[in-house]
This record gives C-alpha cells, structure tokens and sequence, in this order.
C-alpha cells in the first residue's frame, strides 16, 4: 500500500471535519473521492500531503509515517503531485518556465535538463505548441492541463486531484479528464476528489463516498453508482446522477 490512512481525524477549532478515517491505495490504483460539499474531500486530500496538520491518526506515505517527527516532509511532500481546482499558475512566466521552476528548484535539475522534461511532458498533456504562451492566454482547460505537466515534472509517485474541472466550462472537461485518463492507464497511482460519476466509473478503481467527515461507503464503481449500500450514499447519487 503506498498509501495507509488509520483512524485520521482533523478538527479546526471544535469543529471535527474527519472523524476517523481508514483507508489505503495501492500502488497504480485510482481512487475516486465522492461526496457532498463540506464533508471534508478537500481536507482529506491536503492531510495526505501534510498541508494540513493531523489532529490524530497516522498518515503512512510510500513506507514514511507523517507523524513521526523525524520524517523528512518535504522529501514524502516531493513524491506527491497536487492539482487543485484552481490552477495556480504563475501569471508572469510562461508556460515552460512554470514547469521547469520546481524540478530547478528542488530537484537541481539543470536548466536544459528541466527544459527537456517540460517538453516532454507538454507534449503528453496535447500543449507543445504552448511552450512560450503565457497562463493568461490559454484556456481553463490547457491551463489545468499545464498545472498537470507542472505537477508530474517533480515525477511524482501519487498524484492527487482536487476537483480539477470544477471550475471549467463544460466544453472544457473533456480534455482535462482525458489527460488524467491516460495518466490513470500509464500506472500513476491517484486520489481524485471529483463531481465527474463518468469519470469515476469508468476511470476509477474504486470509489469511496463521503459525507460529514466519515468514509461511509466504498467499492467499485459498479458496487457504489449500481448497488449503493447505504442510505446517505444512495440519497447523493440521486441527486447527483
Ligand atoms: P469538501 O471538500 O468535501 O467540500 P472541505 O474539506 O473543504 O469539504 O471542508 C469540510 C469542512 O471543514 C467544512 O465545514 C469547512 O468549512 C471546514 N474547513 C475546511 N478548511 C477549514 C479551515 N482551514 N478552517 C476552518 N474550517 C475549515
Ligand atoms: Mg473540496
């Protein structure tokens, strides 16, 4: 398992947002998260990669416990790629040099070498044409997909998604899901935090649904969207679907 979560809990303030959460990915597979707003999707995803604290619970990456305090942090936070709703792109560099800047950065790759694996990985996400253009004038969905290229530059061996086309127009989620799609069928391990049910039942391994900060229900896509177990889960997917 190169993810292990045991009895997870986080609060703010007094407010408990996960109350004890068990699960583990293994390596290749693609998790999709479900649920519905405020039931800690988000939260969950960000204590995987420690940019939230953990209030109690153990976090196990790749064989490293992130609450041993003699972790390294930021080298377990380098194996994992992050993708959010918003892009986060650096508005004043271009397309290439906010791939290059990270593994510069923290993997001291040289510049030429940075450069090549920027190409490369524009070149995956359908962009090599776009190598000079600048955030602002791309679209929702090549931004994202250059916020994608941007995250597997560090080769990361999990990458996680929260709601990555949430904030597109809708003519513009097909080319981002199709970019996780292939990443999904190359073997990158992924937890998605998603509202696309397609996507999830064709692309996920398994689905785990969410509400009021417990994992209550998980399976297969087939077992959870044909034949959900539980009340809470069916009342979402009939809203949802
Ligand atoms: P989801 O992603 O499923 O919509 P979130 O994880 O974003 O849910 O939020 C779960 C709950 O935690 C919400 O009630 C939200 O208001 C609360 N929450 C999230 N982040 C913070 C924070 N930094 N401080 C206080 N409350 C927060
Ligand atoms: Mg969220």
């Amino acid at each position: 398992m190169i993810i292990d979560v045991t009895d997870l809990h986080k609060s703010f303030g007094d407010h408990e947002v996960l109350a004890g959460i068990n699960c583990s990915v293994a390596e290749q597979e693609v998790v999709c998260v479900i649920g519905p707003s405020g039931s800690g999707k988000s939260t969950f995803l960000r204590c995987l990669n420690l940019l939230e604290e953990v209030t109690s619970g153990e976090v196990v990456i790749d064989g490293h416990s992130l609450t041993d305090r003699r972790v390294k942090i930021d080298a377990v936070r380098a194996e994992i790629g992050m993708v959010f709703q918003q892009f986060n792109l650096f508005p004043h560099k271009s397309v290439i040099e906010n791939i290059m800047l990270a593994p510069m950065k923290v993997r001291r790759l040289s510049k030429a070498a940075a450069r090549d694996r920027g190409r490369a990985l524009l070149k995956k996400v359908g962009l090599e044409e776009k190598e000079n253009a600048y955030p602002g004038s791309l679209s929702g969905g090549q931004q994202q997909r250059v916020a994608i290229a941007r995250a597997l530059a560090m080769e990361p061996k999990i990458m996680l998604f929260d709601e990555p086309t949430s904030s597109l127009d809708p003519e513009l989620v097909g080319e981002v899901l199709a970019v996780m799609k292939n990443l999904a069928l190359e073997g990158m391990t992924m937890v998605v935090v998603t509202h696309e049910m397609g996507f999830a039942r064709e692309v996920g391994d398994r689905v785990l649904f969410m509400d009021g900060g417990v994992l209550v229900e998980e399976g297969s896509p087939q077992e959870i969207f044909d034949n959900p177990q539980h009340e809470r889960t069916q009342a979402f997917l009939n809203k949802v679907l």
